[in-house]
């Protein structure tokens, strides 16, 4: 049995190392909690350090449920839903509901529809993503854009109103990026300095790292199944947001559709890019971005975002030219020697 002096000891001990660790390491012991789960129609990934690191990872992911659950198309219960389904009736919906499909509504309206949250009809029509996938008939094309248009989607302080039977909104190129936003607020409420979360390709870093160093982000290989890394971005308080034709497409007669919808076609955004993506500081806004500036393609699409303060943006090309906004030259650092960057300032006329 051991006596009360020898437990002393040992306790000594056993911590002394521990002590020693800590200060050769100049770091001490940080609380670091994670989680994955499948959600808003992706994987999402979490991690946090700090004495809170539990509370915000698990407050955080509920968050993102919670956003499911009111914005999804296909949950019965949800605003989105309730909307889609009750043409020409006004409806009651949340707060958050309501402040995303504000933000929609802007971004439709300064993009000029490049990006539209009615593209709902469209989608489903296309189906890509699912086991039905194929190119609809012209006629269906036609019928789909004239249930496409912003201009059916009423908003008011606390209801939202569908004004043609047919229209379907769809949130998918940017509620991912509210609940981004989301999850900033409650690491920054629970005191936690250093996190990440990823939905899918909606990268956001709260914070450095714990030990003082910048998060690397690899910005993964557009070339369709190729899954590594081919530039990796220092960031600090950072958000980047891809969007690519490379996760959701079908190949039909060996041509490429992919899941981003040109609202004035009703065709797969046509242009010369693999992927583009947003780096800014704020994730909700590059969202609604990211897909608005696919459909806008290289030229208009860099002059675009030239034009927005503390707003970058990296395109790839199918020769796999990669072309940076000015400034990003210092954070992004391509690693495959395939790619090839576009040095000097792009000019756009
Ligand atoms: P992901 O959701 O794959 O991360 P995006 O943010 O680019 O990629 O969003 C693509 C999704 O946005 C599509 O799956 C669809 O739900 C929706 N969408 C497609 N085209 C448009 C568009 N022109 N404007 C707004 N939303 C769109
Ligand atoms: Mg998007």
């Amino acid at each position: 049995m051991l006596n009360k002096k020898t437990i002393i000891t040992l306790t000594i001990l056993l911590i002394f190392p521990l002590i020693l660790t800590a200060c050769s390491n100049d770091t001490v012991e940080v609380k670091t909690a994670e989680d994955n789960a499948f959600l808003m129609d992706t994987l999402v990934q979490m991690r946090a350090h700090g004495e809170n690191a539990d509370a915000a990872v698990e407050e955080s992911m509920k968050r993102i449920e919670e956003i499911e659950n009111l914005m999804s198309k296909t949950i019965e219960t949800s605003d989105i839903y309730q909307l889609n389904n009750n043409p020409n009736q006004i409806i009651e919906v949340s707060k958050q509901s309501l402040e995303v499909l504000k933000k929609a509504k802007n971004y439709a309206e300064i993009t000029e529809g490049d990006f539209d949250p009615t593209i709902g009809a469209l989608v489903e029509l296309w189906g890509i993503g699912t086991k039905n996938a194929s190119v609809p008939p012209e006629n269906k094309i036609k019928a789909a854009l004239a249930n496409t248009g912003y201009q059916y989607l009423n908003l008011d302080d606390n209801y939202a109103k569908i004004t043609k039977a047919g229209v379907k909104l769809d949130l998918g190129g940017i509620a991912k990026g509210y609940a981004a936003e989301e999850v900033k607020k409650i690491v920054e409420k629970n005191g936690v300095e250093h996190a990440f979360v990823n939905l899918g390709g909606n990268v956001l870093v709260i914070g450095d790292k714990v030990d003082g160093s910048s998060w690397k982000i690899g910005i993964q290989d557009p070339r369709a199944g190729r899954g590594d890394v081919m530039a990796i971005i220092d960031a600090v308080d950072l958000t980047i947001v891809t969007s690519g034709n490379y996760e959701r497409y079908f190949e039909e007669n060996g041509k490429l559709y992919h899941h981003i919808i040109d609202p004035k076609t009703g065709y797969p955004a046509e242009n010369n890019l693999l992927s583009v993506s947003i780096i800014s500081h704020n994730s909700f806004d590059a969202d609604a971005l990211s897909t608005a500036v696919y459909v806008m393609g290289l030229e208009k699409g860099m002059e675009f975002i030239e034009n927005i303060d503390d707003v970058g943006v990296m395109f790839i090309t199918k020769e796999l030219d990669v072309y940076l906004s000015s400034g990003l030259e210092e954070i992004v650092n391509i690693n495959d020697p395939d790619f090839n960057l576009i040095e000097g300032e792009y000019s756009v006329n």
